[in-house]
């Protein structure tokens, strides 16, 4: 047995050589994705009694790894030493594909073999509130997988608790299924989660840096479930990708430009500017839906820039939903048209176990594409991580190989 194997040279299954190959970030290097991420050599995990550890075959990019490297607004290795974890460094990666090489010994949903994609949903599996059975994503212990715990799917053997495997859909190749995971049981929650606020058939959803990772995938599951979005991008070039992944209609905000904290609403001048934006906002997004229908539910995470305009376009009784706040954590709105048209402003962060397998059955269908943007190399990783923070990546999900040696395996149609 050897101690340490290539990537892609494939150990007899079930065996678990001692080190292995992944991607990094070290607190001594935080900065830049390009330079904070480095492939090194390390000890392979063990795993806890409900683990498994998985060969990767392909991951996926997320912006939390981008958070990672930077070391903002969370230093992830800091965090994790103060809760007691030895390791002084962060093996991230969110997305995965791959097969279960090892399992603990209270592991009875998967076996060794099976073929997996991995959500990211990690919580203690003696928490008190997971035990009760409510949602475990509002549990005190639960933690984004791959970015607040270790070992994630930059690594050659990715450790997880074994109620995060998923059957991998067996028509996608190993990058198809690697790549999008994360944005779409993000994006499931967000648009299915949080009823009476689910889309309905016939519904308007208003859509944030649609052709990005979550918004490509808020715009196939609208489509999906009977829905019809609107699109925001900042460049035209990006409409037609919209359209072909289901988009009722597309608005590009460079033409606006009251984006960012709203003004004092005493500041009779300034708040005039801002509403005379926002109003023309709303036009334009009537305009692209053919229609005078405002959006039942507004998908945020922009945040500080675009929320005032959000809570503004929203429907009377709508949602405005927002899982991130990309430009800024300082939101701002016009309570006036917030309670007056009773509107709900509601926080969602990733998925439960049940969001996760309910999108990835839409995927297995053929009802969700996973937008697979471009499919990189394992030493991409760094230089994918910088593309995502400059905005500059290609429009959906980026796929990475990392055991898998060429692109287009893995799928049985
Ligand atoms: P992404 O692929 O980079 O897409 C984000 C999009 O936002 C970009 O395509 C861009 O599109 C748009 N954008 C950038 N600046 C903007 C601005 N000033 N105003 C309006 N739109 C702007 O990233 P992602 O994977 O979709 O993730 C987006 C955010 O969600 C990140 O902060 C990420 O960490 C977070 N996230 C949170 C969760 C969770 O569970 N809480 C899960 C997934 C992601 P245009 O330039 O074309 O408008």
């Amino acid at each position: 047995m050897a101690d340490l194997y290539g990537l892609g040279d494939r150990p007899p299954l079930g065996e678990v050589p001692k080190q292995m190959h992944a991607y990094l970030v070290r607190q001594n290097r935080f900065g830049q994705p390009r330079d904070a991420w480095k492939r090194e050599i390390i000890p392979t995990p063990t795993i806890g009694p409900d683990e498994v550890l998985i060969y990767v075959m392909a991951s996926g990019i997320n912006y939390n790894n981008v958070w990672a490297a930077l070391g903002a607004p969370l230093d992830v290795i800091g965090e994790r030493q103060k809760m007691g974890e030895p390791e002084d460094f962060h093996a991230g990666g969110s997305d995965c594909s791959g097969i279960v090489w090892a399992v603990g010994p209270d592991v009875k949903t998967v076996k060794v073999g099976d073929e997996v994609v991995v959500h990211s949903g990690w919580w203690r599996p003696d928490d008190p509130w997971v035990l009760s059975g409510k949602d475990p994503m509002l549990a005190e212990s639960t933690r984004i997988w791959g970015y607040q715990t270790n070992y994630g799917s930059y690594c050659q053997f990715a450790r997880a608790q074994a109620h995060q495997c998923v059957p991998k859909p067996k028509r996608l190749t190993w990058e198809e299924a690697g790549c999008f995971l994360l944005c779409a049981s993000t994006a499931y929650r967000m648009l299915m989660g949080w009823p009476p606020h689910v889309i309905e058939r016939g519904d308007v959803v208003l859509v944030w840096g649609a052709a990005g990772g979550l918004g490509s995938m808020a715009l196939e599951i609208t489509r999906a479930v009977g829905g019809r979005s609107i699109a925001v991008v900042s460049d035209d070039a990006k409409k037609k990708f919209c359209l072909d992944h289901g988009a009722a209609g597309v608005i590009n905000r460079s033409q606006f430009a009251h984006w960012g904290v709203m003004p004092d609403t005493k500041d009779g001048k300034a708040y005039g500017e801002w509403a005379k934006g926002a109003r023309a906002f709303g036009k334009a997004l009537w305009d692209a839906l053919g229609e005078r229908l405002s959006p039942k539910i507004v998908f945020e995470h922009p945040g500080e820039a675009t929320l005032p305009t959000s809570v503004f376009v929203c429907a009377t009784g709508g949602m405005v939903v927002i899982c991130a706040g990309t430009t800024g954590y300082n939101a701002t709105l016009d309570l006036r048209y917030h309670w007056m048209r009773q509107k709900r402003f509601q926080g969602s962060h990733l998925s439960n176990d049940q969001q996760a397998a309910a999108v990835t059955r839409l995927v297995a269908e053929g009802k969700v594409d996973p937008c697979l943007s471009r499919t990189y190399g394992f030493d991409d990783i760094p230089a994918c991580h910088q593309l995502m923070l400059e905005n500059a990546h290609p429009y959906g999900n980026m796929g990475v190989l990392v055991n898998a040696r060429t692109p287009g395996q893995g799928a049985s149609r």
